[in-house]
């Protein structure tokens, strides 16, 4: 059975044909512009695909949020033009095909949990930090939604001491990706993460994993999950991820004293790399299949 997917970013999108063991057949990938002119170029390129390798049965969408995942159109989003779109309209109209819809995020947590660094697990976390901060998350293996999905990026977290650094949240300044994004890093440094060097590079990376370990801390608080994957691109910064270890024992403070938290897995790097949200998108098309 052929399935299909986009993994709707806000800087790019991928449309992509697959099946339901993760391989993939056709992919296109193109840079996410207004919304009409993106979504039209979505729905041509699944027609153009699905003219190389045969129809699909199913279409999974794993979106940048917030989206309303009933009505399948974003909410307000700090992306131009954007808020109120009709994501799911133009794809419903194209094909005749069931479709489901989750964050990317979401997807992408699937998919770890499917193949990546989170098979077998029930419960736990996908961390993208990049141009902003998202949290897929999976509860007794159920992706957690409700009105409508979690916003992870945003809980509030502990200022470091002696930090004056605004944030970037448009819409609440200092919250966890306002702190720690990547644009956040950006502005605090002057240069893009991955352009520093030396003591500047190794200062930028502590504070960095110290406010990752604390949003880390409140889904652990609140989630309990049985391990974390940070993916996204400030995550592939060197020493970053035993950062965040070192800074999240600390952050708890041995409360409640599980030693599954002081093992190096229960905090590890994504397993699928930039491939977990296309293939989340074909996690989510295979549910819609049923
Ligand atoms: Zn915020």
């Amino acid at each position: 059975m052929i399935l299909g997917g986009v993994e709707a970013g806000g800087t790019k999108f991928v449309c992509l044909l697959g099946d339901d063991e993760g391989r993939i057949l056709a992919e296109r990938r193109f840079p996410t512009r207004g919304p009409d002119e993106t979504l039209a170029e979505a729905v041509a390129a699944l027609r153009d695909l699905s003219a190389e390798t045969g129809p699909f049965a199913a279409l999974g969408v794993g979106s940048f949020g917030p989206v309303d995942l009933e009505r399948g159109r974003f909410l307000q989003t700090p992306k131009p033009g954007w808020s109120g779109t009709d994501l799911l309209g133009p794809l419903r109209a194209a094909f005749d095909v069931p479709v489901a819809l989750d964050t990317d995020v979401t997807g992408a947590a699937l998919a770890e949990g499917r193949w990546g660094a989170a098979r077998g697990l029930g419960t736990f976390a996908y961390i993208t930090v990049g141009t902003g901060i998202g949290a897929g998350i999976v509860a007794g293996g159920r992706p957690l939604r409700g009105l409508p999905h979690p916003e992870a990026g945003h809980v509030a977290v502990p200022r470091v001491p002696g930090d004056d650094f605004p944030g970037v949240c448009p819409f609440h300044g200092d919250c966890w990706e306002g702190m720690a994004c990547g644009p956040a890093m950006a502005a605090r440094w002057g240069v893009p993460a991955e352009e520093l060097t030396g003591a500047d590079r190794d200062r930028a990376v502590d504070l960095e994993a110290a406010y990752i370990a604390a949003g880390i801390r409140a889904l652990v608080y609140v989630v309990a999950p049985e391990r974390v994957l940070l993916g996204g691109g400030v995550a592939g910064l060197p020493g970053l991820v035993p950062a965040v270890r070192a800074h999240l024992a600390t952050a708890l403070g041995g409360y409640p004293g599980l030693p599954q938290h002081d093992d190096p897995a229960f905090v590890q790097a994504a397993g699928l790399g930039g491939s977990a949200g296309p293939l989340g998108a074909l996690v989510l098309a295979a549910s819609a299949a049923g």
